[in-house]
């Protein structure tokens, strides 16, 4: 695997890579001095250093996506943002194979999942690049005479886009492709966890063009830098995808300066089989819904609700087929599970296989670490199934974000309906069934801002995706996604009649 060249030099023989913030088009040393170490969590090695940034580097990084915004940046026309953006598509489609080998270095996910998401990724840039040349106003009917009122959608500013350490490229893509189309300027925030994949895509943003500050990186924790970018007076926008708890801190936060947000957060998504299900694409579905990223993502269907007629037939199979799953090298193609993509999360869904035993969960399969020849140090875990749970237990309602199945029984269709919508969360539900008007009856009554029906995991560029109730705010993807990156302004002209006295209008 090759690097992008490296202002910062190697530290060791073991090759660690230091890696600088990446601000006005170039890395640059934090003021303060401070790294963190970046870990595999396939191999547990420390292969790469990153600033911890302080107060003072978010100020930086903050001035040059303010000056970025008001200055060249701003001339920049519709269409040079366009060509841009399908540079930029490009070149990260030239790059996919180094960049999803950085990611899986990061987070431990399957090179053959990374594989096919970076070679994805240009598809939303160019679908951006059309966007960005839509029309982006109205001319509007009005209530009084020789007035013409017409609206115009501005870009909103600079926009601190923090993302998770499970999808970090992606979900940066998801907010760096509307943001820049709209005239944006971003300050990435990545985990902690997975920060080199984001400096390297911001290097390639450099060599395709964009002019300095547009796109900078501050790395480090989410305290302080996270919060900093979130209460900064000198950003408009906080886009984030993680957690629902650090969702509402943020929002806290980002409201006493009324900054305009987006938050894409924490689900616990029911995976719903109906007894008139195809059952074998049902099994298949429901496995990739809660094995694939080893169950980190949001919307993993971590609650199965299964009809009680074919319930033990279903469980059966599952328990089964996770069992056959190979845990393995996240870097070799015939793994079907990689690792969880670090220690603190590792702990935690150790500690929700022994929450839901508690519970009176049946274990049906897994609920145990797996070990991997060669690689001791991993952070491997069983896929793990549990049965017969109760959707009022911790493990159906908590979001544990790991390859742990929840399955609950379901007597009918209201009971389905019922138990998929008691939950605090609203990401995404399942629904498979061999009818049809079942199938968009139940759509309908699910409080959920993506429901799959007989297919689960899919998302796009066109298509909005994002959360009801404690899910999120506002949606991701889709045509729509532009306005989140915009400001509307609506403009009056007054065609010819001029402007009485208010005092005297007869005068
Ligand atoms: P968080 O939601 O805490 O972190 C997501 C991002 O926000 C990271 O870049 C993090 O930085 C940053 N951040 C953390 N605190 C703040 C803050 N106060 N202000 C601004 N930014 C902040 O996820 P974690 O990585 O801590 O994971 C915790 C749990 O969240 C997981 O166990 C999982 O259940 C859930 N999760 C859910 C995700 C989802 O998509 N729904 C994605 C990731 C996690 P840093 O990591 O550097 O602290």
């Amino acid at each position: 695997m090759s690097l992008a060249p490296s202002p910062l030099s190697p530290l060791t023989e073991l090759q660690t890579t230091r890696y600088g913030l990446f601000i006005d088009n170039q890395q640059v040393e934090p003021a303060d001095g401070a790294y963190l170490d970046v870990l595999n969590p396939a191999t547990g090695r420390v292969w790469a250093q990153v600033p911890d940034a302080s107060l003072a580097d978010v100020d930086r990084a903050v001035a040059s996506a303010r000056a970025a915004f008001e200055g060249e940046w701003a001339d920049w026309r519709a269409a040079d943002r366009a060509a841009f953006l399908i540079r930029f598509g490009q070149a990260i489609a030239d790059h996919a194979d180094e960049i999803a080998q950085l990611q899986v270095d990061e987070n431990g996910k399957l090179i053959r999942e990374m594989a096919g998401q970076a070679r994805l990724m240009p598809e939303y840039f160019n679908y951006y690049a059309g966007l960005a040349q839509m029309p982006t106003g109205h001319t509007n009917p009005l209530h009084l005479k020789q007035m013409l009122n017409y609206t115009v959608r501005e870009p909103l500013g600079v926009v601190a886009a923090i993302t998770p350490w499970n999808s970090p490229l992606l979900l940066l893509v998801w907010k760096l492709g509307p943001a820049l189309a709209a005239g944006c300027t971003v300050i990435a925030k990545p985990s902690e966890i997975t920060p080199v994949s984001t400096i390297r895509i911001a290097e390639l943003a450099a060599e395709c063009g964009l002019p300095p500050g547009v796109f900078n990186v501050v790395t480090g924790y989410g305290q302080p830098s996270g919060t900093a970018l979130t209460t900064h007076p000198g950003v408009d926008k906080i886009a984030f995808t993680g957690s629902t708890a650090t969702g509402q801190a943020i929002a806290a936060a980002a409201g006493r300066s009324l900054k305009s947000l987006s938050l894409e957060l924490g689900g616990k998504s029911p995976n719903i089989v109906f007894e008139d299900a195809d059952l074998t694409s049902a099994v298949n579905g429901l496995i990739a819904g809660i094995f694939g990223a080893s169950g980190q993502t949001c919307m993993a269907g971590s609650r199965i609700l299964v009809q009680r007629s074919v319930y033990d037939r279903v469980v059966e199979e599952l328990a089964e087929r996770a069992e056959r799953i190979t845990v393995g090298d996240p870097q070799d193609d015939r793994s079907e599970m990689g690792t969880i993509a670090c220690r603190p999360q590792y702990d935690k869904v150790l500690h929700y296989i022994d929450v839901a035993k508690g519970e009176g969960a049946r274990l049906v399969a897994g609920g145990t670490p797996a070990t991997v020849d060669g690689f001791e140090g991993g952070l491997f875990l069983r896929p793990t199934v549990f049965a017969d749970v109760r959707n009022d237990m911790q493990i159906a309602q908590e979001e544990v974000f790991g390859p742990i199945a929840a399955v609950i029984p379901f007597e009918d269709e209201d009971d389905a309906v019922r138990i998929a919508n008691d939950t605090q969360f609203g990401l995404a539900a399942g629904v498979w069934t061999g009818n049809v008007q079942r199938a968009h009856r139940v759509a309908g009554k699910l409080r959920a801002g993506t429901v799959w029906i007989n297919n689960y995991r899919k998302t796009g560029y066109n298509t909005p995706f994002g959360g009801y109730k404690q899910s999120g705010v506002g949606r991701e993807n889709g045509p729509d996604a532009l306005r989140e990156y915009t400001e509307e302004k609506s403009v009056w002209v007054d065609m010819g009649q001029g402007v009485k006295d208010p005092f005297n209008p007869r005068a």
